[in-house]
């Protein structure tokens, strides 16, 4: 049975963790949050990802092949070590690596004293070049042996996407393999046998590159039709009549083409901040990536410009916001574009009410008081003097919910034409 240890149980290195152990591995999680490791292994996820709560709790009852820790020294039992911690964005916009070089300093002290042949696998968004200039010179440091002789290093950038986190894992568009060296790539590949999907083998700095330019890709496929849809609105033509056109050409395809507010979440927005933060550094200005944020930005407050321009002041107004999540079907709120709208809100004296179906206890932690926590979509809807939809949750996509209120539309949750007979009035962000 191989041995496996995962530094990081959030959505990746969880749901890592347990499809690993469902094909035979035995896993250790390490995490520096003690209440994760309890809950984990407890067989609770400490957040939600579909199918994930059932296939933890199988896992962790079943053999006892996934077990969560805080002690770094359980690496030693493994020989393989994936690095999934965080890698999120200084106020600069620069990549924050503090938890990475921690994950790094820990698992060259516990290489320090062992004997086994140890690959580190990064599945860790990183900046190009951090595996090389940072992470190896770290592990190199504090274990005193040398990458490549005394252990290897190889990086695997994750692709999921949350709410088909487990499905994403056994089924891969691609499989991309930055090696140090072959020796450290061959190991890897052997825990993708039986994939069906291309593996890609290149190097480290290419690899790290690779995660970049496909995230900056879905960024800009994003702004771009935001931008198609800004026009649309303002030339009365539906945005999503020319997506779903445009969609059926082979060479553009119909994902990411659906406008609205704009991404979100816990990877477009810091990594377009880190990739510009560092062409900048190079000397490079991005002209390009730097337009996709700012259309990105600019999105949310439309919403609110359309909800000023019905109600005036929106001072002392009671606007619900259904949808707090960067998208359905997680609970993750990071970098959401209803965080930037409840802001605005707040800012100009409005009254939020909020509901979510997933995100209620995170978005509970960021706005403990000043926001008005509803238990269903019915309850923030009610002596609402507007409605603004910000994620398309498909138990928000009954028209009849809204008779006689005020919608504003930022993820075209609702069919406008369905949506203007029954609406006291309906407005799409750009439609
Ligand atoms: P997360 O914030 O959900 O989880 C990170 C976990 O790492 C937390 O449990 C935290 O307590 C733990 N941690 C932090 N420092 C640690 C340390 N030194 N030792 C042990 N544990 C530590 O993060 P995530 O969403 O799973 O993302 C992890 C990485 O994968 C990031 O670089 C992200 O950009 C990348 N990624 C994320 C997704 C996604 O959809 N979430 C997709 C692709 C890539």
């Amino acid at each position: 049975m191989r041995d496996i240890s995962i530094i990081g149980s959030g959505y990746v290195g969880l749901t890592s963790a347990v499809i690993l152990a469902e094909n035979g591995c035995k896993v250790t999680c390490i995490d520096t949050d003690k209440n994760r490791v309890r809950q984990i292994n407890q067989g609770k996820p400490p957040f939600y990802e579909v199918g994930l709560e059932s296939r933890l709790a199988r896992i962790v009852n079943g053999k006892g092949i996934l077990k969560a820790s805080s002690d770094f020294e359980r690496i030693s039992n493994s020989n393989i070590t994936f690095i999934c911690v965080g890698t999120p964005c200084n106020s600069d916009g620069s990549i924050d690596l503090s938890y990475i070089k921690r994950s790094a300093t820990e698992i060259g002290l516990v290489l320090a004293k062992a004997n086994n042949y140890h690959t580190i696998v990064i599945r860790s968004t990183i900046i190009p070049g951090t595996t090389e200039e940072v992470i190896i010179p770290t592990l190199e440091k504090y274990s005193s042996k040398k990458a490549g002789r005394d252990f290897n290093v190889a990086f695997n950038p994750e692709f999921l996407q949350e709410d088909r986190a487990l499905h994403c894992f056994t089924s891969p568009d691609k499989i991309i393999i930055g090696e140090y060296d072959h020796r450290a790539g061959d190991k890897l590949l052997e825990l993708f046998n039986g994939f069906t999907a291309p593996v890609i083998r290149t190097s480290i700095r290419t690899a790290e590159m690779i995660k970049y330019a496909s995230n900056a890709f879905l960024a800009t496929k994003i702004s771009f039709i935001n931008e198609i849809g800004n026009i649309c609105k303002k030339m009365d033509i539906d945005v999503y009549e020319v997506a779903n056109a445009i969609g059926h050409d082979s060479r553009i395809g119909r994902k990411f083409l659906n406008a609205g507010i704009g991404f979100g979440g816990s990877c477009l927005p810091k990594d377009m901040e880190a990739l510009i933060s560092k062409a900048s550094e190079l000397g490079y200005k991005t002209e390009l990536l730097q337009s996709v944020v700012n259309i990105n930005i600019e999105q949310p407050p439309r919403l609110i410009e359309i909800a000023r321009e019905r109600l005036g002041q929106l001072e002392n107004k009671v606007i619900a916001i259904l949808g707090l999540a960067f998208k359905p079907k997680t609970d993750d709120i990071r970098h959401a574009p209803a965080l930037q709208i409840i802001g605005q809100l707040l800012s100009e004296g409005a009254i939020v009410k909020v509901y979510d179906p997933k995100a209620m206890p995170r978005i509970k932690q960021l706005f403990p008081n000043n926001i008005i926590l509803c238990s269903n979509a019915t309850h923030a809807i009610n002596d609402s003097d507007c409605i603004i939809l910000a994620t398309e949750w498909d138990e928000f996509r009954d028209e009849s919910l809204y008779a006689g209120k005020i919608v504003i539309d930022g993820r075209r949750v609702l069919d406008p034409e369905k949506a203007k007979q029954v609406c006291q009035y309906y407005e799409g962000v750009c439609w």
